[in-house]
């Protein structure tokens, strides 16, 4: 509470907090921890890159904290000690411990990872979903700035999603808050796996594109499908068609429960195809277009690339007070 109180604080008087303050934000992803250096006025002055070291916690562990502190030496020696440190983790984490809930694609499920970090960083840090950290630079210094309210979802090989109320990131009860990937959409579909059955994610994402161009006889990547789409293929439109259709089923929910400013629209999969996001905008105003009682919400394409959540996992830690 007392976090999301802060974070609403700071856009409004950025300067003042974070005052010349830099900040290391690093995102582990499936395959490369992906390091930046942010500067007081938050430009990204260096860059630090490791595949990621899956054959133990350990290893993985002393992998993050590498990268946190080559990008410390890199700041300027003054500003050092004060530098913060963040991390954007691929796993749904628990709020008040810190530990890592599940991580399906790294060796961190029931990890204590703040308290791992910070024994090898060797101060505080702040760990982040890593939808979460993309969703807050979108709504620090990206799309969604203009907005106290707002909903980020990064489509890339999964769903993630971050939920930015009255200005504050919602974390919920137990810091699962946003999980809109893992909603049961279909409760014929496959099993997901996050245990779950027909969740979104299996649908609307990059590995629900393939999906859904292999069950219509398409043998192509996603890349070539998005390709062919935007050359006008019929049969690549339709399976994008497919794919927008139970997102913009699923943004009609979700602007019903939480009535967002804007949605926008991150991730590898879910920037690379204008034809996919016209679709998506076609289809949620088609479900959701009642002009003379519920005005459309915008429906923007992020402003940062593959690192809005390592500069997100940045900003949270530089206007962290612990
Ligand atoms: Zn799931």
């Amino acid at each position: 509470m007392l976090k999301n109180h802060l974070d609403q604080s700071v856009k409004s008087d950025l300067s003042l907090v974070s005052e010349s303050r830099f900040s290391v934000g690093i995102d582990v992803g499936g395959t490369k921890i992906a390091g930046l250096l942010l500067d007081g006025n938050n430009e990204i002055v260096m860059r630090a890159t490791l595949p990621v070291p899956k054959s133990s916690t350990e290893s993985l562990l002393d992998g993050l904290a590498r990268v946190a502190l080559e990008l410390i030496d890199a700041a300027p020696s003054e500003h050092r000690e004060r530098c913060s440190v963040g991390f954007a983790i691929a796993g749904w984490l628990n709020a008040a411990s810190d530990f890592v809930r599940f991580s399906p694609h790294l060796p961190l499920t029931g990890v204590f990872v703040k308290h791992e970090l910070e024994y090898r960083v060797g101060r505080p840090v702040v760990i982040a979903n890593d939808a979460d950290a993309a969703g807050w630079a979108e709504f620090r210094l990206g799309a969604a700035l203009d907005y106290d309210d707002a909903v980020c979802l990064t489509l890339g090989t999964g769903l993630g999603s971050a939920v930015i109320a009255n200005g504050a990131l919602i974390r919920g009860a137990i810091g699962m808050a946003g999980e809109l990937g893992h909603v049961c959409i279909d409760p014929t579909g496959p099993e997901c796996a996050c245990g779950g059955i027909g969740c979104l994610e299996i649908f609307a994402s990059g590995t629900g594109a393939e999906r859904a161009a292999r069950n219509a006889g398409l043998m192509m990547t996603g890349r070539e499908l998005v390709a062919a789409a935007e050359l006008g293929d019929r049969d690549a439109c339709a399976v994008l068609d497919d794919v927008a259709r139970p997102l913009a089923q699923a943004l009609t929910m979700v602007v019903g429960t939480l009535d967002p400013g804007v949605v926008v629209i991150g991730g590898g999969f879910g920037t690379a195809s204008p034809y996919f996001l016209d679709s998506l905008r076609r289809q949620y105003a088609a479900l959701a277009s009642r002009p003379e009682s519920r005005p459309l919400v915008p429906v923007e394409v992020a402003t940062w690339g593959p690192e809005a959540g390592a500069v997100g996992a940045a900003l949270l830690a530089a206007h962290h007070k612990s």
